[in-house]
């Protein structure tokens, strides 16, 4: 049976060869999920997602994750929570219960403490040091500094999608501050008969749209995974430029029932993506026009997450 497989930014290649392992094993879309986003939440190098992501205003790494299950249509998610690696594990005991599959702050904590999650530091020297650096500087937010999610899409041997997400969200963020990734829906929305969807960007122009789920409801009117991906940001760009003069960054990764890919994407984006056809491979999207274009990553040209 096909497998499939399609994680957003070059920084999921490890954590994608893992998932891919589980899934020739026939292993279930949720395991090779879960191995995945691990990878890159433990991996030091990188400052978008879990250990050693960048801080909030006050210094903290606040962590967001949503994971969804397309068989079931359980879904969880966390926002704000602090000190645990694997925030993607703690929006995954959210999905399962039938209420409380959205927590929030000191109750997300609460609950990863209470499935024996350990409490860590997640600010590294590397991190805090960037932090330092930037407090110096004393500019606004910017609209995209050292922000990355990890959102993948899976299909297993059995037929099931998966889709999930992980990231520290915006460097300097204000305290409490919940971005697109753990919001159903709007970072990532997954259902076995219509097809996967994940985000990344900058998260108050993606949860506006509902990104994710359009992006879904799309493949499950019709069109190819590839059209709606790229049909929902290109609209959505042209949209929020029109009601506000500019729009930031949206990127969009997406897989249909059958397998299938599709990206939308509005800046210079990288995706990995693997199936029972073809080996994991880093890919560059840019978009043109209505369209994307799609070549594979080269380390000599590309400066990509
Ligand atoms: N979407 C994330 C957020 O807004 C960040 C990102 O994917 O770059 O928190």
């Amino acid at each position: 049976m096909k497998w499939s497989m399609i994680a957003t930014w070059k920084m999921s290649y490890d954590g994608v060869n893992k998932g891919v392992c589980l899934l020739k094993d026939k292993k279930s879309a949720k395991d090779a999920v879960l191995e995945a986003i691990h990878a890159v939440e433990e991996n030091e190098a990188f400052h978008s997602v879990g250990y050693s992501g960048l801080p909030n205003e006050q210094g903290v790494v606040q962590c967001d994750a949503g994971f969804m299950d397309g068989k079931t249509l359980q879904a969880g998610a966390v926002g704000a929570l602090e000190g645990v690696i694997h925030a993607v594990d703690v929006a995954y005991e959210c999905s399962k219960g039938r209420f409380n599959n959205v927590l929030v702050g000191e109750g997300a904590n609460e609950f990863a403490a209470s499935l024996g999650m350990k409490k860590e530091n997640l600010l590294t020297k590397e991190s805090y040091e960037r932090y330092l650096e930037r407090k110096k500087e004393n500019q606004p937010l910017s609209s995209y500094d050292g922000h990355d999610t990890v959102g993948m899409v899976v299909l297993d041997q059995q037929g099931h999608l998966v889709s999930a997400t992980s990231t520290s969200g915006l460097f300097m963020k204000k305290r409490g501050r919940v971005g697109d990734s753990p919001l159903i829906g709007s970072g990532f929305y997954c259902d076995d008969e219509a097809g996967g969807a994940a985000a990344t960007g900058v998260g108050e122009e993606i949860m506006r749209g509902c990104l994710s789920y359009e992006t879904v409801r799309r493949m499950k009117e019709g069109m190819s995974a590839q059209e709606a991906a790229s049909s929902v940001v290109f609209e959505w760009t042209e949209r929020m430029i029109a009601k506000k003069g500019y729009c930031d960054a949206i990127s969009l990764i997406c897989m249909n029932p059958s397998g299938e890919i599709g990206v939308g994407t509005n800046i210079k984006f990288a995706y990995v993506a693997a199936d029972s056809d073809s080996n994991t491979e880093i890919y560059v999207a840019l978009p043109k026009g209505k369209e994307v274009v799609i070549r594979k990553y080269d380390s000599k040209i590309d400066d990509l997450d």
